[in-house]
């Protein structure tokens, strides 16, 4: 198939991986962090840490957006679900994500009307054909899939649709990789940007962290060529004593990013002052709430939230998978209490969150092999 077959050509994945091997330092162990769920998951389906050095590791860091979310977050987006003529819609991905009380679908397995929906439009269609309920979207993603919620809110203002909400989990990839830098117990040597947030913010935006944080980052695609070229010219930047934002994805990523993208995320959203992310705490400007203008069609203003903050079960150390700080099977409840059918934290629930992609790539594998 075009533009795969060639991104996992043996030949080539064989010769990358020598060049990496020949480059590194062998007296220094490289930390290098990808802040993309779509990263996490290529490097376990594909096993490409196998194909490095022992002394580069790659770290998890916080790029899978339910896995980000706080369950106080879920519990007050599970609040609105159970008043009285509500829909409540969500992703795939959302519908399996634990709250204090359990899950969307254990919610609606109790009688709540939550449904899954493809899209934010597809939320929008159930509004108007249910003039009489109100429908509500359980919105989430990084700037990948803020756009499409604006579009929408935007859509519903053009036909003044009175019965649709948002309930707004937006977040920003700059000020989380910021927070990263800025923790003390963390030491990361470079950066594999994310593909798809990039694609809209472009890769201007990581300047900051090549000029001021002295790291390098190279915005990556997902394929395993793509990812193992990224690694490649890290260890680069590093071995020539770089600090740059390298672009390895520019068939996809303008450096400009997508301005349409951006100039209807401004129409509609604007900054919060503060949001609480799991496993990093609370994070200045790093998400994204809607404009006054857009009141009408806030979840936030039309129902009353409590704003819960609740803590994560007892043992689950999933901020500190999310930090990087363990590795998914060093959590006490991995492959245990916790499991993909039984999950206790969002990083178990989503393909894109770093417990589920271990345990379906490496864990099992070894389980079976054993
Ligand atoms: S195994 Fe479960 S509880 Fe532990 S970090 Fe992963 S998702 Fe969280």
């Amino acid at each position: 198939m075009k533009y795969v077959d060639e991104f996992r050509d043996p030949e080539l994945i064989r010769k990358i991986s020598e060049e990496i091997h020949r480059l590194v330092d062998p007296n220094y162990h490289y930390r290098f962090m990808e802040v993309c769920g779509g990263h996490t998951f290529s490097i376990f389906r594909f096993g490409l840490q196998n194909l490095l050095p022992e002394n580069i590791e790659l770290v998890h860091g916080p790029g899978c957006p339910v896995c980000i979310l706080p369950m106080g977050r879920m519990d007050d987006g599970l609040s609105i679900a159970q008043q009285p003529n509500v829909i409540f819609t969500a992703f795939g991905d959302v519908m399996r994500v634990p709250g204090k009380h359990g899950t969307p679908l254990e919610l609606k397995a109790r009688g709540a009307d939550i449904r899954m929906v493809y899209s934010p439009l597809d939320a929008l269609k159930i509004a108007l054909d249910h003039p009489d309920r109100q429908v509500v979207l359980f919105a989430i993603g990084f700037e990948t899939t803020a756009p499409s919620t604006a579009l929408t809110l935007m859509r519903a203002r053009e036909l003044d649709v009175s019965n649709f909400s948002v309930f707004s989990n937006h977040v920003l990839i700059i000020p989380a990789i910021q927070a990263i830098l800025d923790s003390p117990d963390m030491r990361i040597d470079g950066f594999i940007g994310p593909g798809h947030v990039s694609s809209v913010i472009g890769a201007h935006p990581y300047e900051f962290i090549a000029k001021k944080y002295r790291k390098p980052i190279v915005i990556s695609g997902f394929e395993p060529l793509d990812l193992l070229q990224s690694i490649l010219m890290l260890v680069k930047q590093m071995r020539e004593g770089r600090f740059e934002v390298e672009n390895q994805y520019s068939r996809v990523v303008p450096s400009e990013g997508n301005i349409s993208a951006l100039d209807v995320m401004k129409e509609v959203f604007e900054i919060r002052p503060l949001f609480e992310w799991r496993g990093l705490g609370t994070i200045p400007q790093s998400a994204l709430k809607l404009r006054p203008e857009f009141a009408k069609w806030d979840a936030e203003v039309r129902f009353q939230i409590e704003g819960a903050r609740v803590n994560d079960p007892q043992m689950a150390q999933c901020g500190e998978v999310l930090k990087g700080v363990l590795k998914p099977h060093q959590c006490k409840l991995f492959g245990k209490e916790c499991t993909p059918e039984h999950p206790v934290g969002a990083l178990m629930v989503s393909s894109e969150g770093a417990c589920a992609a271990y345990y379906h790539y490496v864990h099992l594998q070894d389980t079976v092999g054993k």
